[in-house]
């Protein structure tokens, strides 16, 4: 085949201008400032987009519905199980949390991609249901920063901090289940590493990004 380079030859996204309609999945424990990483890099990167889910938890004092999420009661939540409209869905911390089912062939024509911030259960289910999502785990520099951050962000009792923290030790683990993993040890550095993971994956060609002992090991352990 002779190669004819020519606008609109497919490669567009390589400019980092436009999505690919690929699927980014970032988890991280809470606290590690993974809010704060995917807003600033949603602003930065053209042609992503952020994946809103649906919540039966309480909106926080600043967060927007249908922007941070889409608040709903449990009714309505289970409704929507029933109709298969979510990807995946799962209970985290004793609240419903659902990734509405995204219109891939969609996300691809109209060049854009799609960011799911969700944890490590749903990271699991996703990846059974579509095609090659990339999977990115932030980690906090140290347990001892992850505890000082939950500290002086001042909405968790001193109880709270401690149960987050447990289950911060046992999620980071599932760290080696993922394609990238990027350690935050500045916002700005992360920022940067979360930039340049998704420009190479739009430059990328082909070869699937499958872990394939770590993806047997991660599915066998969730059963
Ligand atoms: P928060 O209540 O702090 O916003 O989120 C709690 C946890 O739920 C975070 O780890 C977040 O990534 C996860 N989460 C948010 N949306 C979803 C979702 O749609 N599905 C799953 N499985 N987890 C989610």
């Amino acid at each position: 085949m002779t190669f004819v380079y020519e606008k609109g030859f497919g490669f567009e996204h390589e400019m980092g201008e436009k999505g690919a309609g690929l699927i980014f999945i970032i988890s991280a424990p809470s606290g590690a400032g993974k809010t704060t990483l995917v807003k600033e890099v949603i602003k930065q990167v053209p042609g992503l987009q952020f994946s809103v889910s649906f919540t039966t938890r309480l909106p926080r004092p600043n967060e927007k519905e249908g922007k941070d999420y889409h608040f709903v009661s449990h009714s309505v939540f289970q409704k929507m199980v029933k109709r298969n409209e979510f990807l995946e869905w799962a209970e985290v911390l004793g609240n419903r949390y659902g990734t509405p089912r995204p219109d891939l062939k969609k996300l691809e024509a109209e060049g854009v991609d799609l960011i799911l911030d969700i944890d490590t259960q749903g990271a699991k289910k996703v990846m059974k249901e579509i095609d090659q999502p990339v999977l990115i785990y932030l980690l906090p520099p140290s347990l001892k920063v992850l505890r000082e951050r939950l500290m002086n962000r001042g909405v968790d009792s001193l109880e709270m901090v401690k149960f987050r923290l447990s289950n911060a030790r046992r999620d980071m683990e599932e760290a080696y289940g993922y394609h990238y993993v990027i350690v935050n040890h500045s916002i700005e550095d992360a920022i940067e590493k979360l930039k340049s993971i998704i420009l190479a994956e739009r430059c990328r060609r082909g070869k699937p990004l499958i872990l394939e002992e770590n993806k047997r090991q991660w599915e066998e352990k969730d059963g």
